[in-house]
Formats: C-alpha cells, structure tokens, sequence
C-alpha cells in the first residue's frame, strides 16, 4: 500500500479497493482505453494496488503512438520543404519515422515550430502570407474540434497557404476492432472521459450489446479509475455488460452538441491505419471535399513514400495489449526515451514511456 497515502482522499481508496478485493471472485482482464488513463494507473500504482485476479490491459489510446509511420515521414517529408513553417505540438517532434525525426529536420534547416494550439498556426498563415503553414492535426475525439475550427477559420478567412495534416481516429472502431482480433483476451473496457466530454457516450451502448462487453466511462484521477474498475468488476462478477458513467462531473450521454456540429461540418468518417495494428475501417477522419483545399496531403505530393519499421519494436503488440512494455527485448536497452525505437516510448501518454519513467523495469508479477 505504498502509494494509498498520498492519495487525495486515501481513506475512500482504501474503500473501493476493498470493495474491489471482496467481489472479485474469478480473473478479469480490463482495457483501459486511454495512454493518459495508463500513465495514472502506473505513475500511482494503481496495478500493484489490486487483486491479483485483476489484470489491466493497456488500450491503443495514445494519438501519437498509433500515427502511421508513413503520415509520419509525410510529415517530415513537407517539414523539409523549403517555404514551408511545420506547426505540431511538442509530443510529436521526438516521434521517430523511418530515418528521422521532426528534431533532426529542424536542425537541419526546416522550419518547425511547436504551437499550443491549431489557432496558433492559422495565426502564423496570417502573419506570412508568402510560406505554406501546415498544422499536423493528429489525435482521437478529443483533439479533433480545435482542429475543425482553425480549418473553418481559414476559410473563412480565405487563406490560401494554411493547410492541415490529418490523423485523426476514433474510440469506438477501436473498441470493435479490438474484440474481434484474434486472441483478445479483453472482457471490459473503461471508456476514455476526455474523449466521451466531447462525443458523449450515446454511441457505446450498441458496441456494449454487440460485444456483450461492459464499458465504463472513466475519468484520470486514481479515484475516477479506481471507481471505474469497481463498477466493471461490478459488472463482470454479475455477469452483465451495459454502458456506465462514472465521470459524471465532465461527460453526459450527448456530449457537447455544438463540437459534434463543427466536426460533422468540416470532418467525414474513413478508414485509418493504425500503427502497429493495421487498417480499421470507418476509424479515423478526414476533412470533407469542401475542405480539401486544406488537406496538405493533398497540396503536397507526398504519396509513394516508402517506410520501413524497426524490426526491434513490438509497439503493435504492446498498442494491442499483446506484450506489456518491459516484456519487449528493447525495452530499457536499445529502447530509451533519450533514444527510442517506436513512439509508445515517446508520447507523454505512451506505455512504454510510463513504465520506463515510473521504474517498471520487471514484470508485475514479481513485485507481489
Ligand atoms: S520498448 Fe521501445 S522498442 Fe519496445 S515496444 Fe516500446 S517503443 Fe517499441
């Protein structure tokens, strides 16, 4: 119980843990969705906290861990380009493609720069009317109305040298995709509260049902995720699988309707890679035809790149909840945050970074 007492409120930890302990009667295996959700849990340790029945597997949640290699090295293939300014937030500028990183091409010369937010670059467009300003637009649910509004934005402000690199993917084709891969071992999810703020949680209940899986909204704090395991557990133990809200305090059942207008405007569903994973179909966004003058895939011929991933990187495999971190032969060795093969060791919501920052050089199992 090393880490209870520094909880907010220990006392109610303490509670759900023992709530927790006393229903469990059988393994269960639970995904959390969300890197952030993962970075919690292990930064806490929330993991070592529970019954040893229980076992948390970590989700895909993390953007900048399943951006394909092949965006990435568009990305760095336009950053090289001589008028171009390459905004992105900070996490991405470490991200390895196939032989560089957006570092390397700005000490090489390119002009990148890190913005705190998509207005930000539709602000430098503004300011320098004479470069192409491209914004690398990643990210799940969350992320993606900022995005539609500075692409709204520079049409109306008609903007002809602001453009946007989009990666966007989806929560729930995940959640599907995920179930129906061969070998899963997933019986519960706790949903991701930041990315359901936005969406609500009215397109889960069908997934639930399909899947006949229990889905817990869950927010970040170890006393959302302690609650949200409780209430899967909860579920599991009774046999049922429903769709729960235990983030009340930020997420209805609607979400918030005017994001889901400015994103239904400007974005239009597609199929997505995935890195490490593959092709989901219908799991990302794209900007709309009447935007398409924005899609700096588009302005910028960057197809036919070829791309080729480290054969020492199990990424798929711990993006999957296949391998935990430390169980990859590179982890801590060839693979560092100073110097990393793949991007979950990168991203500040990254697996791999989590354990390797939070010490988690052995297997759990061997800290019992
Ligand atoms: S530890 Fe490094 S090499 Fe291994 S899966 Fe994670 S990012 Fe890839």
């Amino acid at each position: 119980m090393k880490y209870l007492d520094e909880f907010r409120d220990s006392e109610l930890a303490r509670s759900l843990l023992a709530e927790i302990r006393e229903m469990t009667t059988r393994p269960w295996a639970l995904m959390e969705v969300c890197g952030g959700q993962t970075h919690s849990i292990i930064r806490n340790g929330l993991d070592q906290l529970l019954p040893e029945k229980i076992e948390l597997i970590h989700g895909p949640g993390c953007p900048v861990c399943v951006t394909p290699l092949a965006l990435i090295d568009q990305a760095l293939a336009i950053a090289s380009r001589e008028n171009v300014i390459f905004c992105s937030f900070g996490d991405m500028l470490r991200v390895p493609g196939s032989e560089k990183d957006l570092f390397r091409v700005k000490s090489e010369g390119g002009d990148v720069r890190v913005v705190y937010s998509p207005l930000d670059a539709v602000q430098l467009a503004r300011q320098n009317p004479g470069r192409e300003v491209v914004f690398f637009g990643i990210g799940f649910e969350t992320t993606a109305p900022a995005n539609a509004m500075a692409v709204k934005l520079a049409k109306q402000l008609g903007l002809k040298n602001f453009s946007m690199l989009v990666s966007h993917v989806l929560v729930p084709p995940a959640i599907a995709a995920i179930m129906t891969s061969p070998g899963n071992r997933v019986q519960a999810f706790l949903a991701a509260g930041h990315v359901c703020s936005v969406m609500g949680y009215w397109q889960y209940p069908p997934v639930a049902e399909r899947y006949r899986v229990p889905i817990v909204i869950t927010g970040f704090e170890p006393l959302d995720l302690l609650d949200g395991i409780r209430r899967t557990v909860a579920q599991l133990e009774a046999g049922k699988h429903f769709v729960e809200n235990a983030y009340e305090r930020a997420v209805t059942e609607v979400g918030n309707v005017a994001a889901q207008r400015v994103l239904a405007e400007v974005f239009e569903e597609t199929d997505r890679a995935w890195r490490g994973i593959g092709v989901i179909p219908l799991s990302g966004w794209r900007l709309r035809p009447e935007y398409r003058a924005f899609d700096a895939a588009h302005r910028f011929d960057v197809s036919g790149i070829r791309t080729e991933e480290s054969r020492d990187c199990h990424a798929g495999e711990v993006l999957q909840g296949r391998m935990k971190p430390n169980e990859c032969p590179s982890f801590g060795t060839k693979c560092t945050p100073r110097k990393p093969l793949g991007a979950t060791m990168v991203s500040s919501e990254g697996a791999c970074a989590a354990y390797y920052n939070y010490g988690r050089f052995v297997a759990l199992a061997a800290t019992r």
